[in-house]
């Protein structure tokens, strides 16, 4: 089974978010179970600096009205045998933060262009002939449709849809710089203005299987028409095409085991495991602590991107709750400039109890996931979430909203705490009670060995993406 896996980042050498985790880990797990898989993303100049990958060839294609030549890179992911190529076109490639909704979603026309061609080239170069495309989100979600409709290889794809918010949407002239001719596009169902396209609803209505990130999600985009309108109009569209038999899979993603260990992680002062858990995690605390000039209290964590998903305005609401309780709460995040200055700010006027790093950094946030008593995840909406499932192994409770991946993974009450999302009043007695229980050191402690020893390991989830790859490819 030859699986060309796809998505716009790869942990460790270009992450951003959980799925720079899931391309990184997810890879490896397969291969542990003789699926043969191999990744493929865009060589950004941080991804090429962070791969080192070899140049191990080229091929050209025609984009727009130019042939552009694409190199190709090689590289493994760490501590494994798994292959990742990376293509390169210096002019459209190189960057990811490209700006303008239609710079980007033309970004990724081309390295969607770019994969379909690259099943020729590995064919006759790599002598590797894949059997299934795996897409990841709406910057891969094109690659369906050129399948299907211009360069006619008949490979099944799967796509999987890590936050349906995200959609790439932009002007349908994206169509001609892949020439496509009319004809190749009159099938595409139109959900929204006629010059537009939804990249994301395109992939959910060409892709031969449609899975996401977590059970509870897949059954919440069914029914949150609200939130999405234009996606859940596409879902609705694949039902009524392929039937209710051809349901949106849930699997929920796991964590790379090797690099969320506190047993063997290097970030940390003092490693530690399910028995010396608290020595581990006091000195943790007591750096941290230190180097924010912060005393020594019940602590809370936010790490995450600073986006309106995440509902970092509801942690605000709860800050004075936080204060007047004498713990700490330290926010570790960047994106959207105005919730990065609303954070800024509370940080500003509660000097003594709240912090906030408003950065990237990947090293702090495994300092803080050890020195955090409870980590606070109020988000509106989680397809997955991951955040959750490292606090847990590294023995921080989760204190989340009741929503998506976070009520599929948490035990309320067992190894961490969910409240009814959306609503402050109840994350502030989520909290309330969090310390409530911290100070009953024997519950407290019981809590934090479960949510340690709970599995998110890809075990079961590569398994269970095995089995679908399976059912795909005849
Ligand atoms: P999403 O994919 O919506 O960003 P997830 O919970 O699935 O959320 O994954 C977030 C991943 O990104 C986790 O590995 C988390 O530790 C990491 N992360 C998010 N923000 C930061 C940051 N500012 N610094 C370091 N790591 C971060």
């Amino acid at each position: 089974m030859n699986v060309l896996i796809t998505g716009y980042e790869v942990s460790p050498f270009f992450k951003r978010g959980g799925l720079g985790d899931v391309m990184g880990s997810l890879p490896k797990a397969l291969k542990k179970i003789n699926v043969d898989c191999r990744v493929v993303v865009p060589c950004y100049i941080e991804m090429q600096e962070n791969a080192n990958g070899k140049r191990i060839g080229e091929f050209y294609l025609h984009f727009d009205d130019k042939e552009e030549k694409v190199g190709v890179y090689k590289s493994y992911l760490p501590d494994s045998n798994c292959v990742v190529y990376f293509l390169s076109n210096r002019p459209i490639l190189s960057h990811i933060n490209l700006r303008g909704r239609n710079k980007k979603i033309d970004q990724f026309a081309f390295f969607s262009l770019a994969v379909v061609h690259f099943i020729a080239w590995l064919n006759s170069n790599e002598k590797w002939e894949v059997d299934l495309i795996h897409c990841n989100d709406w910057h891969t979600a094109l690659i369906p449709l050129i399948l299907k409709n211009k360069i006619k290889i008949p490979i099944p794809t799967l796509l999987t849809i890590h936050n349906l918010s995200y959609q790439g949407f932009g002007s349908r002239k994206v169509l001609d710089l892949l020439h496509f001719k009319n004809e190749e596009t009159k099938g595409l169902k139109r959900e929204i203005p006629a010059k537009e396209i939804d990249i994301l609803g395109e992939g959910i209505l060409h892709a031969t299987k449609v899975s996401t990130v977590s059970p509870n999600y897949a059954l919440e985009i069914m029914k949150e028409e609200h939130r999405h309108r234009e996606i859940y109009a596409y879902l609705r569209k694949r039902e009524a095409i392929l039937g209710e038999k051809d349901e949106i899979i849930g699997i929920l993603n796991g964590i790379d085991y090797e690099v969320w260990n506190p047993e063997k992680d290097n970030n940390l002062f003092k490693k530690y495991n399910t028995s010396d858990w608290e020595i581990g995690k006091k000195a943790a605390k007591e750096k941290i602590l230190k180097s924010f000039s912060l005393k020594s209290r019940p602590t809370f964590c936010f790490i995450g991107r600073m986006a309106a998903q995440k509902g970092i305005e509801m942690l605000i609401k709860v800050v004075k709750t936080i204060v007047q309780l004498d713990a700490n709460l330290i926010f570790l995040g960047s994106g959207d400039p105005n919730i990065e200055k609303s954070v800024k700010r509370i940080a500003q006027k509660y000097p003594d109890n709240i912090r906030a790093e408003v950065i990237y950094n990947e090293e702090l946030s495994h300092k803080l996931y050890a020195a955090s008593d409870f980590i606070l995840i109020p988000s509106h909406f989680e397809p997955c979430g991951l955040i959750q499932m490292i606090a847990m192994r590294y023995g921080a409770i989760p204190i989340a909203a009741k929503t998506g991946g976070l009520k599929d993974s948490i035990v309320n009450g067992k190894d961490g705490f969910l409240f009814e999302k959306d609503k402050s009043t109840r994350l502030r007695r989520s909290i309330k009670h969090a310390l409530v229980i911290k100070k009953d050191k024997s519950r407290y402690g019981k809590m934090v060995q479960r949510a340690m020893r709970k599995d998110f390991s890809w075990d079961k989830s590569a398994a269970l993406y095995k089995k679908l790859y399976g059912k795909m490819i005849v």
